[in-house]
């Protein structure tokens, strides 16, 4: 029995004694053993959280006080980074040193959430008539169930539960089932520094289980889901029988565009993070270089080099330069993503197939370049979400933004140029939520993040990312009440 789900404010089992054992995908060593939630013990989280919400307590604690709880867990989590950050890295493989940067990254969500909690003052709206004194005013959604992905497990729940808290809402998490002990850790914070009861509920489990009451039951007011498109489209067609607000953010096929004047380093560098940082495991991951002409054999073929020289290891090892993918069935299906490329004419430059020697005890994906691809073929069109990057090329700008923007997707893209009015005409034709320019990657809790086209709808971070979970209300009163005459007396 493993007392890891937190409902109602109790650290409980899965009603049905279930467990689930958590390997580290580095290779293979037991991390931990963790509940196996059924989805009966998922109601009765849906079920706490709507009793906590029917209390009004923490919707009803004054906004300052619901910022201060943020700040201290803010403390706290930087207090014990090293503990979380070992517990993610253990979860997921990755290197200690990104999980220390991702730890550092979540305190941050929660001090800007923290911070913003007591500035929703709502505002008093002029309606044209000095007998009427309106407002707006903002309420919490209610129940929230916020569902998150394995490859940033701790950052993607964070960017969700800080919001949700700020503004004084009731949740249920439910992590990815890989990775669940950093939100284990979290949950003892709010535990430890006295969250009103069934505020916060965690349930473990996988989707199929617990996944169709948190998008369906009548209780739950919003579903704020990150992860896979499949999944995201199911989420949407469940959650609108009740109508319940939702959030997505879904997965990207994100263009990297590098012009022949760019720093040729400083571009190349950044394409090597861009495609292969926590091996491509990330929904911003510059998975498609679109290169001009006149430089892309040059580009390429230092990319090819430096890419061949990245060093895998697992969490510990300082030698290395990245980990693991998070799953077998995972490495699978990235591999297969490789091998229809190249069944589909697309030239293998490096990589392409798993870690050979000592890396054989984990799930080791070598860093992946192909070119010569046409756009249409799979591994150009398809999120492959691992160490694969593909490579196009361009002479126009015209013609780059039309590569950059031939995706479903449109999550983020990087525009590399030293000419600062073309990087400015690029960004604003590019149909992505991020553009970064002569970057790749950074993000601010600060600035909104989310996808346009299929990459979901509704922002996460930045004010957007707090208005999400809430309703704005308008309250409008007549101070001078009269007979109106629209329906005379008869
Ligand atoms: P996934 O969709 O398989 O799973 C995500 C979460 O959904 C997990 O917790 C899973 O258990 C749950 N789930 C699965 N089936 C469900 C169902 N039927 N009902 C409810 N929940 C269900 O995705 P994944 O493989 O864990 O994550 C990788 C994907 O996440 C990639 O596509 C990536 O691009 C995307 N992602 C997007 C962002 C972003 O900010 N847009 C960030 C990180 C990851």
């Amino acid at each position: 029995m493993s007392a890891t789900l937190y409902i109602g404010g109790r650290w409980t089992a899965a009603q049905s004694g279930g467990t689930r054992d958590i390997l580290c995908p580095a290779n293979g060593e037991f991390v931990g053993t963790v509940a196996a939630a059924t989805e009966a013990d998922t109601i009765a989280a849906i079920e706490a959280a709507k009793a906590s919400w029917d209390s009004r307590e923490w919707a009803l604690t004054p906004a300052a006080e619901r910022g201060d709880f943020l700040l201290r867990i803010a403390a706290l989590l930087r207090e014990r980074q090293e503990e979380f950050a070992r517990a993610e890295s253990l979860d997921t493989g990755k290197r200690l040193v990104e999980s220390r940067l991702d730890m550092s990254d979540v305190a941050a969500c929660f001090d800007y959430y923290g911070k913003l909690a007591a500035q929703d003052a709502g505002r008093v709206v002029d309606a044209g008539d000095a007998n009427v004194v309106s407002r707006i005013e903002h309420e919490p959604v209610g129940v929230c169930a916020l569902i998150t992905p394995w490859n940033y497990p701790l950052l993607q729940a964070a960017w969700k539960i800080a919001p949700a808290l700020a503004t004084g809402n009731s949740f249920v998490l439910k992590p990815a089932e890989l990775t669940p002990h950093t939100s284990i850790l979290l949950f003892r914070l709010f535990d430890e520094l006295g969250l009103p009861a069934g505020v916060a509920n965690l349930v473990l489990g996988t989707g199929s289980v617990c996944g169709n009451p948190l998008s369906t039951h009548k209780d739950v007011d919003m579903v704020s889901f990150t992860g896979g498109l499949p999944t995201g489209r199911l989420l949407g067609r469940n959650a609108a029988d009740t109508v319940k607000k939702i959030a997505l953010e879904l997965g990207g096929k994100n263009p990297n565009v590098i012009f022949a004047d760019a720093d040729f380093d400083a571009a190349l560098d950044n394409a090597l993070n861009a495609a292969f940082v926590h091996s491509g495991q990330v929904c911003s991951a510059g998975a498609r270089l679109v290169v001009e002409e006149s430089i892309a054999e040059r580009f390429v073929d230092e990319l090819v080099r430096r890419a061949e020289g990245i060093r895998l290891g697992g969490p510990f090892d300082e030698a290395a330069e990245t980990g693991p993918l998070i799953s077998a069935a995972h490495r699978d299906s990235v591999d297969a993503y490789v091998q229809a490329g190249i069944a589909e004419g697309a030239r293998l430059r490096c990589g392409g197939k798993r870690g050979e020697g000592a890396l054989e005890s984990g799930f080791y994906y070598l860093p992946t370049v192909l070119d010569r691809v046409q756009r249409g073929m799979s591994v150009v069109r398809d999120e492959a979400f691992g160490p694969v990057v593909t490579v196009e090329t361009f002479t126009t700008e015209d013609e780059a933004v039309e590569i950059a923007n031939d995706t479903i997707y449109g999550l983020a893209g990087a525009v590399w140029s030293q000419d600062a009015g073309r990087v400015q005409r690029i960004a604003r034709r590019l149909r992505h939520g991020t553009v970064w320019i002569n970057d790749f990657h950074p993000y601010l809790p600060q600035a909104e993040w989310g996808g346009f086209g299929q990459s979901g709808f509704g922002r996460e971070l930045g004010p957007t990312g707090f208005a999400e979970y809430r309703e704005p209300k308008h309250i409008y009163q007549n101070l001078t009440p009269a007979v109106t005459d629209w329906f005379p007396k008869h």
